[in-house]
């Protein structure tokens, strides 16, 4: 029997993916994947298109997020959910927040780019659709429609990076209060990308055993933004905690190099992820 092969971690166009939700169902059935979880950043805007696009094409859909967090120190964590109840209120509150957050922070550092080059917000607008999470990839395309850089990459690697004059932080939730949130709205908490250390820092073993500690489910242990050397340490600790590792690629169109399906997932894992999440379904096209 042929294994199957999920991705759970790709973007549309509800938070900075260049694909409509329904068209990265369409390119996953392309690229021969079995399923896939759409993961937007702080929102499920993207579910519904994304499931009746799954229907149609006769794949698998799981209704996904990932949730911005920022731990005690600083540190950025973004937390995976799959199948919580998108409705649930003190969720919904806390993404609402976030999102609002992300929106003022966004239009700050337009204020600050705006000073050295000819940026304006509606231009940052003309690059996010209506509603979208807005985050730094819709200033890094309107930074690349100025020819400031040849694409989101350079930018992310000059004018946006953390370290920027231009840079701006944002709230975001705690990262344990964050799995407690997702686990009572039905949620199965994964840690995206843990050791993604080119970001910036990354949080430390006693981050992820308070994680653990509050209901954390898995870890994305493939991910091409973790040293190969550290997925073997991530794949250590998830045993040592009874957690699960996902693959997945974090596939976000032509706004980064990922490509959909450099990592899976396969049909053990998802069946732990169904027996756990009890906020939403998956859709069986
Ligand atoms: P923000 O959440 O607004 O601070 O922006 C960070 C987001 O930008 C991350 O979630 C990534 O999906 C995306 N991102 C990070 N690095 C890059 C890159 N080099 N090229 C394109 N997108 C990136
Ligand atoms: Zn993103
Ligand atoms: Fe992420
Ligand atoms: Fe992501």
């Amino acid at each position: 029997m042929r294994a199957v092969r999920l991705d759970l971690h790709t973007h549309s166009t509800e938070s900075d993916g260049t694909d409509a939700p329904a068209d990265v169902v369409r390119a996953a059935a392309r690229a021969g994947l079995d399923g896939i979880a759409l993961t937007d950043h702080d929102t499920t805007v993207g579910w519904e298109p994304a499931a009746q696009a799954a229907r149609e094409e006769g794949l698998l859909f799981v209704p996904g997020m990932e949730m911005t967090c920022m731990d005690s120190d600083g540190t950025s964590v973004h937390l995976l959910s799959y199948l919580h109840d998108p409705h649930e209120p003190a969720l919904l509150a806390e993404l609402t927040a976030a999102r609002a957050a992300r929106l003022t922070r966004a239009q700050e550092m337009a204020e600050r780019l705006a000073e050295d080059f000819p940026l304006t917000w509606e231009l940052v607008q003309e690059h996010a659709a209506e509603g979208a999470t807005i985050g730094r990839p819709h200033l890094a395309d309107a930074l690349v429609s100025l020819g400031v850089v040849p694409d989101r990459s350079a930018a992310f690697q000059t004018i946006l990076t953390g370290r920027s004059k231009y840079y701006v932080p944002h709230y975001a939730a705690d990262p344990v209060e964050a799995v407690r949130l997702v686990r009572a709205a039905g949620g199965v908490p994964v840690f995206a990308h843990p050791r993604a250390r080119m970001r910036g820092r990354v949080v430390g073993e006693d981050v992820m055993e308070a994680m653990v500690e509050a209901g954390l489910a898995g870890l994305e242990a493939d991910h091409r933004d973790n040293p190969e050397q550290e997925r073997v340490w991530l794949r250590a600790f998830a045993a040592r905690h009874g957690l699960f590792v996902t693959g997945s690629s974090d596939y976000h169109g032509t706004g980064k190099p990922n490509r959909l399906g450099e990592f899976t997932t396969g049909a053990e894992v998802l069946a732990e992820i169904e027996r756990q999440g009890t906020g939403s379904e998956v859709v069986r096209g």
